[in-house]
């Protein structure tokens, strides 16, 4: 039966997708779009992962297949087994589908201030959902911990996204392979968003492998992070501190996550929620693009890494998931005008 990691690297030669026994074959191998809008206001090229095309909707349904046939391979995921997980929503999505084509049960535990969308879609695809009240890391409380306490107590497996390596070499071997071979290997910079770190360090890792192997530069790798999030001033100055809100979901941490340790990262810049929402307005009104509020705030990381580089260069982000998932916050101009946000100008 074709796996992700096969199924993308068949899309890679073939260009186009594989006969398939399950669901595998549609996971990623996703088109990367010219920005066109952010492109002619930098002078560079700067493109966009459509990761929203994979069938959970996002970024996510890779490490969710990555997470899954590591343990498949290591024997703790056996026949009709289970798999629990905390997540922002978009894990537990792809968690949950391929775990229904492949006979896995999924108990997804999940902070209830996230989207009502995602809920809901979690409900729809039969999901064993449990709502939590969103608290800090640090109280046992915490989504995280929840769902280890869970697994531990029922026996099933734990996918533990952050800490689970299988994650970012899931984007290794599938996102970054795909980034270089799309831009024919010139690649000056990326830019990404960190929720649990997996697509950022999987790609900061297969990309400095490749452009070794061709014998060009690294790619400048850029963190976008949102207000209220600890990692801006971790990579700017060592210190993990926590400043202002987002009502992004899926990003933004208190703590290192495993998979971000140890990686190269050149810069970051931190975007506050107006920057990144004007992003996901116009890219949906001007190029048709519908995405959510991570995307949004990956492009307007990218388009300051290209101001800052000046006109000429290629930088590539991910467009982690779509706008309808976020109708009820993001496209809501009263919940934007509680929050003193932009409102999309056709809505009001
Ligand atoms: N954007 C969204 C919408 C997400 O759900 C997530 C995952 N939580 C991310 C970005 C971040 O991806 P990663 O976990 O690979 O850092």
């Amino acid at each position: 039966m074709p796996r992700t990691i096969e199924a993308t690297e068949a899309i890679r030669e073939t260009g186009w997708r594989e006969t398939s026994a399950d669901l595998d074959a549609a996971i990623g191998g996703t088109p990367l779009i010219l920005l066109r809008g952010p492109s002619e206001l930098t002078g560079c090229r700067i493109y966009g992962k459509a990761e929203f095309m994979n069938p959970g909707g996002s970024v996510k349904d890779r490490a969710a297949a990555a997470i899954i046939e590591a343990a498949e391979r290591d024997g703790s995921l056996k026949p009709g087994g289970t798999i629990v997980e905390g997540t922002a929503g978009n894990t537990g999505i792809g968690l949950t589908l391929v775990g229904n084509a492949r006979g896995y049960k999924c108990v997804i535990v999940m902070p209830e201030t996230q989207s009502r969308e995602k809920i809901e879609f979690l409900r729809m695809i039969g999901a064993d959902l449990r709502l939590v009240p969103a608290k800090p890391f640090k109280d046992p409380g915490n989504y995280v911990h929840v769902s280890r306490r869970l697994a531990e107590e029922t026996g099933a497996v734990w996918a533990n996204q952050f800490d689970n390596l299988a994650n970012r070499e899931g984007h290794r071997r599938t996102t970054a392979a795909e980034l270089w071979r799309q831009t024919n290997g010139r690649l000056d910079a990326f830019t990404c968003a960190c929720g649990t770190g997996g697509t950022l360090a999987g790609v900061a890792l297969g990309l400095r492998d490749l452009a070794e192997r061709d014998g060009k530069a690294t790619p400048r790798i850029v963190l976008a992070d949102p207000e209220g999030s600890a990692l801006y001033s971790w990579v700017k100055t060592g210190e993990l501190q926590m400043e202002g809100t987002s009502i992004t979901e899926g990003i933004g941490q208190s703590r290192v996550p495993g998979n971000l340790e140890g990686i190269p990262i050149d810069d970051a810049e931190r975007i506050p929620d107006p920057e990144a929402l004007q992003q996901v307005f116009d890219l949906l009104i001007r190029e048709g693009l519908s995405i959510g509020g991570s995307a949004g705030l990956n492009v307007a990381a990218a388009i300051r890494v290209a101001r800052a580089m000046g006109p000429g260069h290629t930088i590539a982000t991910i467009l982690c998931d779509g706008g309808a998932r976020y109708q009820s916050k993001l496209f809501n101009p009263d919940f934007l005008r509680e929050r003193n946000l932009p409102t999309p100008p056709w809505l009001d």
